[in-house]
């Protein structure tokens, strides 16, 4: 997912780029909008942690692009593309050193396992939207 601030920012050209030259097949993409309730429910999994209530803020603040990307061992070379959550110890050439400033507002997000790939997939897309 493409977050807010990189789509305000006119970063959704060159993120593509990025994530094409990386290796990685779009299967499932599009442009929207999280309503705060949305976006709550996307990031369930932090609703304990203290910056829950500013992350839903901020996910629900404009639109953003979702996709579903393959590629073989996908989860941890996107991991490896897009760097570091805190954009300033991202390593140089990652998608979060060039084009976010924050950690709060850090350009993108990529699923953190095979199982929560699947899950997010689903909360975007029907199969119908998948080539
Ligand atoms: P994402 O899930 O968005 O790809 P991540 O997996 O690198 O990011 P997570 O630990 O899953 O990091 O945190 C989810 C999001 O919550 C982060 O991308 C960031 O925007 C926000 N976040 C994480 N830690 C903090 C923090 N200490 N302060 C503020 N926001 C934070
Ligand atoms: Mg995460």
């Amino acid at each position: 997912m493409i977050k807010p601030d990189a789509v305000k920012n006119g970063h959704i050209g060159a993120i593509l780029n990025d994530i094409i030259a990386g290796g990685f097949k779009i299967v499932a993409m599009k442009y929207t909008r999280l309503s705060a309730e949305k976006a709550g429910e996307f990031y369930a999994i932090h609703k304990e942690r203290p910056f829950f209530g500013e992350l839903v803020d901020f996910m629900s603040s404009g639109p953003i692009v979702a996709a579903i990307l393959e590629k073989d061992n996908a989860i941890e070379d996107f991991r490896k593309l897009i760097g570091n959550t805190d954009p300033a110890k991202a390593d140089a050439g990652t998608i979060r050193n060039k084009y976010a400033k924050s950690i709060d507002a850090n350009a993108i997000h990529g699923s953190d396992s095979d199982a929560n790939a699947e899950i997010e997939g689903n909360f975007y897309f029907s199969a119908f939207e998948r080539f």
